[in-house]
């Protein structure tokens, strides 16, 4: 890095006022306790030079931006928060690292696909440009097949259907490469015995708004589905299995939005938790007769708080939930999460990234995985075919509507 001034009027060096936001950068004690929790910070893995948290965190202290964005750490970054965990001042690596990310000086960082799937979001209303028409088409003819899937004629899959209980916002996946994956919630929705629908006029999860660091954008994109969930006049939106879906949609919803929506929010695997507690879904282990290891996404659990309800429903559908080592708070990121695996060019940085999971994964010992991120779940498959573990990954929501009786 060549010498550098320090900046005091820089957005980043600005951001010690904002002392409860988690962003107090000026507080940083230069500990380092932050670089020994990033798996892959200092070249840990291979030849790919991971981020420096603590460099990160003093650069933005001392307003090096410039410096900051040329050193290519803030896209390598996963916003993971796993250094956050240890950092004795609380500052919060995701924080600092979006703020970075929207700076205009660092625009041009930003991958291709993110900015078209952006493009495409807000003006089309899907990341991947899948028009009403698109969706009304394809939920009218997996609708059609639905009631041999469940052995009940009568069976649909619903959308636009106003005063439902339940309204379903799918994974953009699940419209193209999954479709069975839909038809599979479908069938845990059809169990629980309750009105519920899809939208035609918002059919995605996710936020890459979140990813770029603009909260204006990520702002619309919640309100994309904030004003057409209310129209519809539902109870409880339920998310797809996404960590940042949630993160965005549960956690940070009210913040962006600046009011309270008219609904709650849950997450699928959380729903059929509570109704396989009631006694309306019942499963049967035996449909999985094996024993299967739990991922923690990192947006999900460590930056949700959602560590137990996925055990509780996976454990109700197999022989037995096993913990990875390390777990829950401590858990490793599946080295895909922060956007990078919105970028079509990332795949091998990513398998780097995600090395210390996949050598995770190999010391489980066992074929079978599950997590509550249908991300997570994309990466944790790739690493298993790339490191050629043999490792079979699925989703707990998945596994549990497999595993449902009706
Ligand atoms: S752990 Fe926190 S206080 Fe220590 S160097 Fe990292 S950011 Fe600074
Ligand atoms: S948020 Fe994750 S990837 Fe980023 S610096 Fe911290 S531990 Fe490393």
């Amino acid at each position: 890095m060549k010498n550098a001034r320090i900046n005091q009027d820089a957005a980043l060096c600005k951001m010690h006022n904002h002392l409860t936001a988690g962003d107090n950068i000026a507080e940083c004690l230069t500990c380092g306790a932050c670089n020994s929790r990033c798996t892959w910070f200092d070249g840990t893995v291979d030849d790919h030079k991971g981020p420096i948290p603590r460099q990160i965190v003093r650069m933005a202290t001392l307003g090096l931006e410039q410096q900051l964005v040329d050193s290519g750490m803030l896209w390598d970054c996963l916003l993971c928060n796993r250094c956050t965990e240890v950092c004795p001042m609380g500052i919060t690596m995701d924080l600092v690292v979006r703020k970075a990310r929207s700076l205009d000086i660092a625009e041009d960082l930003v991958a291709g696909d993110l900015k078209k799937g952006i493009k495409n979001r807000l003006e089309l209303g899907d990341v991947n440009a899948f028009s009403k028409e698109d969706f009304v088409e394809t939920i009218e003819w997996i609708s059609e097949e639905f009631g041999d899937y469940v052995d009940d004629p009568e069976a649909e899959i619903p959308y636009d259907r106003k005063g439902s209980k339940f309204l379903y916002l799918p994974n953009p996946r699940e419209l193209g490469l999954n479709l069975l994956h839909l038809t599979a919630m479908g069938k845990l929705f059809y169990g629980m015995k309750e009105t519920w629908t899809l939208s035609s006029a918002h059919t995605d999860v996710t936020n890459w708004g979140y990813f770029v660091g603009r909260d204006d954008i990520a702002r619309k994109m919640a309100l994309m589905v904030v004003e057409p969930a209310e129209k519809l006049g539902i109870e409880t939106l339920v998310l797809s299995e996404c960590g940042h879906g949630y993160h965005v949609l549960k956690v940070l919803l009210e913040e962006l939005i600046g009011r309270k929506p008219n609904f709650t929010v849950i997450s699928i695997p959380e729903l059929a938790l509570e109704y396989a507690r009631k006694g309306v879904l019942k499963f049967d282990p035996s449909v999985h007769p094996y024993k299967v290891g739990y991922h923690d996404p990192c947006n999900l659990a460590r930056k949700s708080g959602v560590y137990d309800a996925p055990r509780e429903l996976l454990a109700m559908c197999c022989e037995g939930v096993v913990e990875l080592s390390p777990n829950r708070e401590d858990a490793l990121c599946c080295g895909g999460g922060g956007g990078m695996l919105q970028d079509s060019t990332s795949t091998k940085v990513r398998m780097t990234t995600g090395k210390p999971k996949a050598m995770q994964m190999k010391a489980m010992g066992l074929p079978n995985l599950a997590t509550a991120c249908l991300s997570c779940h994309r990466q944790l498959g790739e690493l298993s075919k790339h490191y050629e573990l043999g490792i079979k990954v699925d989703t707990v929501a998945s596994m549990a509507s497999e595993a449902l009786v009706l």
